[in-house]
C-alpha cells in the first residue's frame, strides 16, 4: 500500500513510518515540523512540509500522492499546556483534523487511522478500561481527541469514510537500534525524565504521590512500547485495506501495568546506579490506575506486543537518550 502519514516526523509517527516500510509499504509524510524532526525520517521517505490548517496544501498532497490510506498523528499533546492555551489546542487538533477529513472526502475517500488516547476516558473506576467505558476527558487535550473521534465517526456515517481509532495508553521506549526516539521539548513523561536524570540533566526524580491505594502506593500505568504501537498501526491499516474493519476503535496497551516505583527500579537497574528520588505531593488529575483492556485489538487485529519486559522497554529508551542527550539536536 501507499500511505500518507500525517505527523510522521514525530515520536510515534516516525516509528510507525519505519515499521510500515519494514512491512513493504510506501510512505509519504506530511508534517509541519513544529515538533517533529526531519532527521527522524530515513531512506526514501518523502516529506511534504505542510500544516493541517492549510486546507489547499493538504488537499494538494492527497491529489499528488494518491495514497491508499491516511494515518493521522499530527497533534499538540501536552496536557498542562492545553489547559493554559485551549484555543491553540482546539484550533490545531480539532480544526486541523476537520481539514484533513474534509480533504479526504473531497479527494479520494481513503481509510483513516487516527491516533487517540486513553485521556478520552478521564478518571474512571474501570480497571482495566474497555473501549466502551464512559468518556469524560479531564483536559482540553483529551477533549480535542474525543471531539476528533466524534467527527471521524460522523464522516463515516455521512460519507462512508472507513476508519480505525487507536487509543494509546502510556507510550514509551525507542527503536532498539537507538537512532530514533522521544525528543519532546518539554519532556514530561516518567521514563524520559528518569533517563534525563540519569544523564545529569536533572537533579532527581520526583514521585508524585506515595499514598495511592496501590500495592506500593504509587500510580500504575500501562506502558506500551512505541515499536509495538507502531506495529498496531500497520495491522490497523492493513485490516482497513482488506475490508476487515470499517469503523473500529481499539485500546492499545499491554493489558497490565507497572507502578512509578517499578519503573524507577527498572531505570536504576538499566543505568547501573540508583537515581535520587523524592516523594512529592500527588499530581492533579492523576488517577491511581490506568490499564488498558486490550482484548479487542488482540482478538480482532492479532496485536502481539514484543516488548513486555519493563527492563527491556527501559533499555531501549536509555539507549536512545544516552546516544542523543539533546534529542535530534547536535
Ligand atoms: N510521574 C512521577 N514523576 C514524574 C513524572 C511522572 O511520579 O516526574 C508519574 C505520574 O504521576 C504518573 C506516572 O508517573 O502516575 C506516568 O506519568 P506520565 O506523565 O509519564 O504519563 P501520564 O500517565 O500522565 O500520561
Amino acid at each position: 500500500m501507499k500511505l500518507l502519514v500525517v505527523g510522521g516526523a514525530g515520536y510515534i509517527g516516525s516509528h510507525t513510518v519505519r515499521q510500515l516500510r519494514a512491512a513493504g509499504h510506501g510512505v509519504v509524510v506530511l508534517d509541519n515540523l513544529s515538533s517533529g524532526h526531519a532527521e527522524a525520517l530515513t531512506n526514501g521517505v518523502e516529506l511534504v512540509r505542510a500544516d493541517l490548517l492549510d486546507y489547499p496544501s493538504v488537499k494538494a498532497a492527497l491529489e499528488a500522492h494518491k495514497p491508499d490510506a491516511v494515518i493521522h498523528f499530527a497533534a499538540l499533546i501536552e496536557v498542562g499546556e492545553s489547559m493554559r492555551a485551549p484555543a491553540r489546542y482546539y484550533r490545531n487538533n480539532v480544526v486541523g483534523s476537520l481539514n484533513l477529513l474534509q480533504a479526504i472526502v473531497d479527494t479520494r475517500k481513503v481509510p483513516l487511522v487516527f491516533s487517540s488516547t486513553a485521556a478520552v476516558y478521564g478518571t474512571t473506576d474501570a480497571v482495566p478500561i474497555p473501549e466502551d467505558a464512559a468518556m469524560q476527558p479531564e483536559s482540553v487535550y483529551g477533549e480535542t481527541k474525543l471531539m476528533t473521534e466524534r467527527m471521524i465517526h460522523a464522516f463515516h456515517t455521512a460519507h462512508g469514510l472507513p476508519y480505525t481509532i487507536l487509543r494509546y495508553f502510556n507510550v514509551c521506549g525507542a527503536a532498539p537500534a537507538g537512532d530514533i526516539g522521544e525528543a519532546h521539548p518539554s519532556q514530561s513523561h516518567l521514563i524520559e525524565l528518569a533517563c534525563m536524570t540519569a544523564l545529569g540533566q536533572r537533579e532527581k526524580m520526583m514521585i508524585f504521590g506515595e499514598d495511592y491505594d496501590t500495592p506500593d502506593g504509587t500510580c500504575i500505568r500501562d506502558y506500551v512500547h512505541v515499536q509495538d504501537l507502531a506495529d498496531a498501526h500497520v495491522l490497523a491499516v492493513e485490516a482497513l485495506n482488506a475490508g476487515k474493519t470499517d469503523a473500529a476503535t481499539y485500546n492499545v496497551g499491554l493489558g497490565h501495568g507497572f507502578s512509578v516505583k517499578q519503573v524507577l527500579d527498572a531505570v536504576d537497574a538499566v543505568v547501573g546506579t540508583p537515581l535520587d528520588r523524592e516523594i512529592a505531593p500527588r499530581r492533579a488529575g492523576d488517577p491511581p490506575r490506568l490499564v488498558a483492556d486490550a482484548t479487542k485489538i488482540v482478538q480482532e487485529l492479532g496485536f502481539a506486543p514484543q516488548f513486555t519486559d519493563l527492563q527491556e522497554i527501559v533499555q531501549t529508551a536509555w539507549n536512545w537518550h544516552k546516544g542523543h542527550p539533546h534529542g535530534f539536536e547536535k
